[in-house]
């Protein structure tokens, strides 16, 4: 309602602003916490952390339902327990596989055979994560950020209901609440006995055995690092491709990764997609696909099957129609404008259940933190989801920055873009003799003028390391121009980027001969 205005526009100005401050003091009296946030992953945690920071009265809310093969874990989210933390070590185990290997060419004696032990290796991984569970809980206290290890759902916009395991309840109000419950690997639909017999990335790192012969069953970042580690830990995986690899990063680089884990001994099932899965003798278990090219039913059989094929966000049991927070009925993903709001005021969403963001850790990070600071320090900043860069950490690495050549090619038009390319060779390959077929680097500039960069592609050892840096010239809009001028270090790999000079326009052989 619209008050008469008596007196100077000073003494108004005085008066709203004192009732807006006994406003915010009544809101932030009447609510238990400043911030409650549901999740306490990635996304959630950085939030809750850096609200802290700010005096904010703030509360976490993390509760793990168990796998249905009844995996379950600790604080700190998909990356800490199930995710790029395991993932990495167990890619790091496999990589000693192949270091070992390359030791005897430089004269180490190494009695054969080499074997490895899965049970030492997953301990120690397990206990690191636990180790990590516990550095979580440790931070949320020092931060006075109030844990609470409840299953949260809404009651009302400013409400939530939390449930321990045992099914008792409490209720919990904040002014602002933050949604960052991440996702859960999905299940084929219309596969019998796919739950029954099969695991998922969620229970492959708690594994206290080796899997044994393992079908992984999907081809994007999940499928092709687990079936990497796994073959480069010398247990027989065999991935299951539908489609394509690595659906939508530039497919030159993708093939270049299969075609690499293909030599080094991962089988690969092309264009198939499973119909069953049974139980047969010795527990094994025989599971049978359609070829989609032939049309027929071909099987196998496998100690071990992991499915890949995507990542359902955790949205369903939040009571979200209650509160009226949108969501993408197609995704099951919320739907965030660019400061992270849903469609109902003093409620956010960050990370794995957002729609239209990218899956990855430091994306739900900066994403919390940035929004922290704007609700509670004045901040108008927005995260950037433009040109952030990934890794695929498949045997040879696949880090990127970015677009495709595909999406260069789309945008600009084929006269538009210029991309430069080179095969090289690791300097630590030399000795080995080791096949550097699918060492590749592609760089996609515009054309015209300085060039500014538009993507960068490198599939070598190290390979995030590499992109890392090249990632802040890029953002900061580097050309080629400027790329040349930079002097690089020798001899590394990441130098190969700074002496791209072939363009595949050209056509001519792209091999780097020489230092
Ligand atoms: P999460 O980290 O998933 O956290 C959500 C938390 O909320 C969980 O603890 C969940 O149990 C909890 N929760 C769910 N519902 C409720 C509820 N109702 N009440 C309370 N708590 C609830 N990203 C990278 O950047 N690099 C990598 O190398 C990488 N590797 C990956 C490997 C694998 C196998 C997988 C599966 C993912 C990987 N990712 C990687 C992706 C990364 O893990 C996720 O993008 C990231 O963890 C998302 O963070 P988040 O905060 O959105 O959710
Ligand atoms: P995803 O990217 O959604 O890929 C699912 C894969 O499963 C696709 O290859 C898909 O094939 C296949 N698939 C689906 N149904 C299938 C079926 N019935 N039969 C055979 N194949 C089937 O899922 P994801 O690999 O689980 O990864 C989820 C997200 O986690 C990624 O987007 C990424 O952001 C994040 N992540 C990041 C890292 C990293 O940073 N290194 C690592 C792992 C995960 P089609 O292409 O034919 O549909």
């Amino acid at each position: 309602m619209a008050l008469p205005l008596r007196g100077s526009p000073a003494r108004w100005a005085r008066v709203w602003r004192s009732r807006l401050a006994g406003a915010r003091g009544l809101a932030a009296a009447s609510y238990q916490y400043d911030l409650l946030v549901l999740g306490g992953g990635s996304g959630g945690l950085a939030c809750a952390k850096e609200a802290a920071k700010f005096g904010k009265k703030v509360a976490v809310l993390d509760y793990v339902d168990p796998s249905p093969k009844g995996t379950k874990w600790g604080l700190g989210g998909t990356c800490v327990n199930v995710g790029c933390i395991p993932k990495k070590l167990m890619h790091q185990a496999a990589l000693f596989g192949g270091a070992i290997k390359d030791a005897r060419h430089y004269g180490w004696n190494i009695p054969q055979p080499v074997h490895h032990d899965w049970s030492k290796m997953a301990q120690a991984v397990q206990n690191y994560v636990k180790s990590l569970n516990w550095g979580h809980r440790l931070q949320l206290h020092d931060k006075k950020v109030k844990y609470f290890n409840l299953k949260g759902s809404f009651v009302d916009g400013h409400t939530v209901r939390g449930l321990t395991k045992s099914g008792k309840e409490s209720k919990i109000t904040a002014a602002n609440i933050l949604l960052a419950t991440g996702g859960r690997p999905q299940y084929p639909e219309n596969v019998p006995g796919a739950v029954e017999y099969g695991i998922t990335s969620d229970d492959v790192f708690w594994l206290k055995e080796p899997p044994g012969k393992t079908l992984v069953v999907g081809a994007s970042y999940v499928s092709l690092e687990c079936a990497g580690f796994l073959t480069g830990l010398g247990i027989d995986a065999t991935a299951m491709v539908r489609s394509i690899p690595l659906r939508g990063f530039d497919q030159q680089m993708a093939t270049l990764v299969t075609d690499y884990m293909k030599s080094h001994g991962t089988r690969f099932l092309w264009k198939c997609t499973p119909t069953k899965v049974e139980k047969v003798e010795k527990g094994r278990l025989r599971v049978t696909w359609k070829n989609l090219e032939s049309g027929k039913k071909e099987d196998g059989t496998f100690d071990t099957v992991m499915w890949a094929v995507g990542r359902a966000p955790e949205t369903t049991s939040l009571n979200l129609e209650k509160v009226g927070v949108k969501l993408n009925t197609q995704s099951g993903k919320i739907i965030v404008d660019s400061l992270e709001a849903t469609s109902v005021p003093h409620i956010y969403a960050v990370g794995d259940i957002t729609e239209g963001r990218p899956e990855l850790t430091p994306t739900a990070i900066a994403a919390g933190k940035l929004l922290a600071q704007r609700l509670f320090n004045k901040s108008t900043e927005k995260m950037e989801y433009d040109n952030v860069a990934t890794t695929v950490f498949t045997p040879l690495e696949y880090s990127c920055v970015g677009l495709s050549e595909e999406e260069a090619l789309e945008k600009y038009g084929k006269d538009h873009i210029e991309v430069y390319h080179a095969y090289y060779k690791p300097l630590e390959f030399t000795v080995t003799d080791r096949d550097a077929s699918q060492c590749y680097i592609k760089m996609v500039c515009l054309r015209a003028g300085e060039q500014p960069i538009l993507g960068l592609h490198f599939i070598g050892p190290n390979a995030g390391e590499v992109i890392q840096g090249f990632t802040l010239g890029i953002k900061c809009g580097a050309t080629y121009s400027q790329l040349l001028k930079t002097v690089g270090i020798h001899p590394t790999t990441a130098e190969e980027v700074i002496k791209l000079h072939i363009t595949k326009r050209s056509g001519l052989d792209a091999t780097v001969t020489g230092c």
